[in-house]
């Protein structure tokens, strides 16, 4: 007979899998930054990658989220009860800034850690030169998502849209990107799993 520690120890395979929330940056109608050479947009392109970042992740579960207003893109995010967020946007700058970075809500150090995960894992695939893991407070671009998620919450800027050569080095791989992705999903998704079955073991 198992105990309930030795259940609690052993049969953690029975629990459902957990959330990731893929939010997709920005809307239809307002698409974000845009390349004017070929006419693409953030929520464009990441619409597309996120279907294909979707059939990769193998442990989290995922569930794509659209913007209704970004008043209330928290609360909806909230209500699916994730264990982590990943935003999903493109930087734009003067057409000639390059690189990847990824944010998280400044006092989040899970935010912290798991923006450093998917930072090693885009700057392998893309190799572009790392902008670091960015802490950002409310008033900041994207910090109102970060702070008023109650899960970790990171925003993922691989590169710079409206750099023709950053969009070019992402697109010729867009499997090879959603796969870098993918793999950081499930990376964090382990980290942050470890994390909370150490946590329930102290209690
Ligand atoms: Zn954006």
């Amino acid at each position: 007979m198992l105990t309930d520690f030795l259940k609690k120890v052993f049969c953690k395979d029975d629990e459902p899998q957990g959330l990731c929330a893929l939010v997709i940056g920005h809307k239809k109608d307002s698409p974000g930054a845009i390349n004017k050479k070929l006419n693409i947009g953030e929520f464009e392109f990441n619409e597309q990658l996120a279907t294909m970042i979707e059939s990769r992740v193998k442990s989290a579960r995922l569930q794509r989220v659209y913007r209704l207003t970004y008043s209330q893109l928290p609360a909806d995010i909230n209500a699916l009860n994730p264990v982590f967020v990943v935003s999903l946007h493109c930087n734009s700058d003067d057409g000639k800034a390059s690189g990847t970075e990824v944010s998280y809500y400044h006092k989040s150090i899970k935010g912290m850690e798991i923006a450093d995960i998917m930072l090693r894992s885009l700057v392998s695939h893309l190799k572009l030169p790392s902008r670091g893991i960015k802490p950002k407070t409310s008033e900041e671009k994207g910090g109102y998502l970060l702070r008023y998620t109650s899960a970790p919450c990171i925003i993922a800027e691989p590169f710079f849209i409206d750099n023709d050569r950053d969009l070019d080095r992402a697109m010729a791989d867009m499997e090879g990107l959603a796969s870098a992705y993918a793999r950081a999903i499930d990376e964090i998704y382990k980290v942050l799993k470890a994390q909370k079955f150490a946590a329930d073991l102290k209690e």
